[in-house]
Formats: structure tokens, C-alpha cells, sequence
């Protein structure tokens, strides 16, 4: 009788996440992850905020979490899968590395995961971990287990789902992703994709549930939206004689390249990175390119802070260390010596392109951070969504705009509804990457909208035998 289980590990709690799926002999994990979970905030362990990270939590709490998960009777092998390279998935690093080198497991995910994992932290990749990298589409045999890795839009370059062949039947590990980033062909690619995986009619789809509040009536809408908000803010500055200062999650690679290339289409090459957009930059330069061919040699991002019109930074999550936390807080960046100093002025249009990640006091820093930019006289643009957080406050702000500056990498459930209806069409539902409660939401909208599929709840902490 074939013996097949699933496992929350979850380092760094549901938003860290990580999880065990082990056969008799043989265990894959799947992703090592290290952003807090609500409760960790609430409960004040953190030492939020960390330089450049969100809500680090201690990597020595991560491993005493999974170290009960570790050995157990039977299991001879065990590979370790990571899905992409945002730090919810793959921010352990020493984790990672411990189970790596210490225990011998191997690491594999795409190439551009490893760049950006072996240069979090000062580590060079190799000497972190060896990490065997996907070819996506292409299987590999371990153990008891086949897996082929599908490459995915989401706000990242190579995110991938995991197609799992077990001794039970198909299950698709799917994180986070959208059915379209930057073409109408990428719908028809994702549909064809999810359809594919239906044919193997899969025993379950484990999916992420921090989106399910979002309800959408469409799918999530295409990143061209961000670029065609950014041509009229960069045609509107070039007009005003203004400086643009962007600032997204540096690991928003092809936002990244897209504005490079738009402000060199509109002849407006004094354009400068700052920050994670440009480390990001480098590590998707060093995995092979960012598909730009030839133009990519003509890009420049290395304007002088004097001359540049346009810049790319980092600082959307009012982040301590990154370029807009330095630019209005004079006093950290006298202790600094890392990068340069931005300072900002009337003559800056200052564009916020994220939302506030859902974590408890974080909307507060972030708008404080818009209010002391807009005490130095510069205009800031924020997301059309933001207007809820101003509800009460817009009036005070003249220089305050709203633009469709953000769209998300996160599927609405329309989207993750179809996926699931019509199709993956699994047999059962796994709801995971989510606080516990956001993912009983996901569980009882399938069973009140997808009355053909059953769920399996898998708790925190808990472990579910199929
Ligand atoms: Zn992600």
C-alpha cells in the first residue's frame, strides 16, 4: 500500500512557508521561506524592521521548527524543491544551507533564484549550496516521486508550479502566480498549462490563500497597465522639467527592464538604478539576460545622481537602509556609508508602485513615509487601490496622485477559481501559503463555489496522509 503524507513545516510560520510531502522512503521539500506571520508581529519577537527585509524572523527559530520534520523512520532521501525567489519562499538562507551541506540534501531551483539567493546575505551561491538547477519542463525522477517544473507569470522572473507524479497520483504544488503578465498569448500559454495538468486529472493542487479576499471580477490585469500609467508620468515630468523617482520590490526584474525600456523608446536615456531594483537587475543579468537582446547593451542605468531624469529605487515598503528611507531620514544616512544619498525636492515626482504587504502596522510606516516625502515638496503617485487607506486624509495632500502605478502577481480568485473549475479540475483542494485563517477562506469558498471538488485542510503544523 503505497504511503504518501503532507507536512506544514512552515519556516517562519504561513508566510514563510515550507512544507514535506514524503513517501516510504523518500521526501521532497518544497520551498524555505522566512517573512513573519501576523502573530509573530503581534507577539513583538520581531526585530522588525530588518535592513531591506520584511519582518525577518530568527533563522534559528525557522531550524527549530523544521528540525522535528527532519529525520524520520524510513525516509532515506531527501531534495529540496524552491518555487521562486521572493523571501517568503526561498529567504532562509541558512537554513537552506544547513539542510544543504550538513545534511547533504540537494537545492534545485532556477538559475535566477540562485543569483538572487547567493547574493542575499554576502554569500557567494557556490558557496552556499550547489544548487541543480530547473530546465523547465523537464522531469526528474527521486525517489518514489517524478517532478517537472512549469514555469509561471508572477511579479518575479522563473517562478515555477510543480507538477508531482507520486505513487497516489498527480499533485500540483502551485504558488503563487497569474495567468498573464505582459501579453494576451501568456493567457492562452497559462490556460493551455493548467488544461495539460488537468488531463492527468490530479489527486490534489496545494494553492496559495493569501489573495483569496480578493474577490476581482477578471484576472489579475496585465503589467502593460503599470507601463502605459508610466509613459504619462514620465511624458508629464519631461514637460515639467521633473525627476522621476520609481520605487517597486526590487525582485520586479521585468518591471524593471520594461520602464528601462520605455524611457529609452521615449529618448529619456538618463535613467539610474538604486537599490534592490539594481541587484535584482545584476542577478537577472548574471542567469543569462533579461531577454532584451541587443537593446540590452543600450539601456542605461548609470547616470550620474546629478543628471539623471529617471531613477529606479528602492524604498516602496519604507524599508530602513533603502533609497527612499534615506532620502527623508537625513539622520541614517550620516551613519551610512552604503550607496548613494538621494535627496528630495519640488522638483521630483516620487511613484510608490506596490501596495503595503498585509502585515499589521505596515500601512502606517509606508503612508508616513509618502507624508514626510510630501513635506519635502516633491508630488507623489501612489496605486489607484490606495485610495481606501486615504479615505480620510487625501484632502490634506495636493501634490498626492493616484495612477494604475501596480498591478499584482497574485491571481484573483476569478482566476484561481477557473483554474480550479475548469482547468485542473483536481480531485481535492489543498489551501496553503496563508495565514490559517485566510486559508479556511479559500476552503470554504470551494466548497460553496466548487461543489465537484473536496478540500484537505492542511493546518499549521499539522500533517495529512492521502
Ligand atoms: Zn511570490
Amino acid at each position: 500500500m503505497p504511503n504518501l503524507s503532507l507536512t506544514d513545516i512552515g519556516g517562519g510560520k504561513s508566510n514563510g512557508l515550507m512544507f514535506r510531502m514524503a513517501g516510504s522512503t523518500s521526501a521532497l521539500l518544497v520551498d524555505c521561506g522566512r517573512t513573519a506571520s501576523e502573530q509573530d508581529f503581534r507577539s513583538g519577537v520581531l526585530p522588525f524592521p530588518d535592513p531591506g527585509i520584511l519582518g525577518v524572523i530568527s533563522e534559528a527559530n525557522i531550524y527549530a521548527r523544521i528540525k522535528p520534520y527532519l529525520g524520520r523512520t524510513g525516509i532515506t532521501a531527501i531534495r529540496h524543491y524552491i518555487s521562486h525567489c521572493h523571501l517568503d519562499h526561498s529567504g532562509s538562507d541558512r537554513v537552506l544551507r544547513y539542510l544543504a551541506r550538513e545534511l547533504g540534501y540537494e537545492t534545485w531551483s532556477s538559475l535566477f533564484t540562485a543569483e538572487v539567493m547567493g547574493t542575499r546575505d554576502y554569500y557567494d551561491v557556490d558557496e552556499l549550496f550547489e544548487v541543480h538547477y530547473y530546465e523547465g519542463e523537464v522531469p526528474s525522477e527521486f525517489g518514489e516521486f517524478r517532478i517537472t517544473p512549469h514555469q509561471v507569470c508572477h511579479s518575479t522572473a522563473c517562478a515555477f508550479i510543480l507538477e508531482i507524479e507520486t505513487p497516489m497520483g498527480v499533485i500540483i504544488s502551485m504558488m503563487d502566480f497569474t495567468f498573464q503578465r505582459y501579453d494576451d498569448k501568456q493567457v492562452v500559454y497559462t490556460e493551455r498549462l493548467l488544461g495539460g495538468l488537468g488531463q492527468k486529472k490530479p489527486l490534489a493542487v496545494i494553492v496559495e490563500s493569501i489573495y483569496a479576499d480578493r474577490p476581482g471580477e477578471t484576472l489579475t490585469p496585465q503589467e502593460t497597465v503599470v507601463t502605459e500609467a508610466y509613459h504619462g508620468i514620465l511624458a508629464e515630468a519631461e514637460a515639467r522639467g521633473r525627476r522621476v523617482i520609481a520605487t517597486f520590490f526590487g525582485s520586479n526584474v521585468n518591471r524593471t527592464s520594461e520602464l528601462l525600456c520605455l524611457a529609452h523608446d521615449m529618448g529619456q536615456k538618463r535613467t539610474r538604478l538604486l537599490g534592490a531594483p539594481r541587484q535584482y537587475y545584476e542577478d537577472a543579468k548574471a542567469a543569462g539576460g533579461l531577454g532584451l537582446g541587443a537593446l540590452e547593451r543600450k539601456l542605461n542605468i548609470d547616470a550620474s545622481l546629478e543628471e539623471a531624469d529617471f531613477l529606479i529605487a528602492s524604498g516602496c515598503q519604507a524599508e530602513p537602509g533603502s533609497v527612499l528611507d534615506r532620502a527623508v531620514n537625513a539622520d541614517r544616512i550620516l551613519s551610512s556609508s552604503r550607496g548613494s544619498y538621494l535627496a528630495l525636492g519640488e522638483e521630483d515626482t516620487v511613484v510608490m508602485s506596490a501596495i503595503p504587504i498585509p502585515i499589521p502596522g505596515q500601512e502606517d510606516r509606508v503612508l508616513n513615509l509618502v507624508e514626510k516625502i510630501l513635506e519635502q515638496g516633491a508630488e507623489v503617485v501612489v496605486p489607484t487601490e490606495w485610495r481606501e487607506l486615504y479615505r480620510h486624509r487625501v484632502l490634506q495632500y495636493p501634490r498626492l496622485r493616484f495612477d494604475r502605478v501596480h498591478v499584482s502577481g497574485h491571481e484573483s480568485w476569478y482566476g484561481l477559481k477557473r483554474t480550479l473549475e475548469e482547468l485542473v479540475k483536481p480531485k481535492y483542494v489543498i489551501p496553503y501559503h496563508g495565514e490559517q485563517w485566510q486559508r479556511e477562506r479559500v476552503a470554504q469558498k470551494v466548497v460553496q463555489e466548487l461543489p465537484g471538488i473536496g478540500v484537505l485542510m492542511l493546518n499549521e503544523g499539522a500533517t495529512i496522509t492521502l
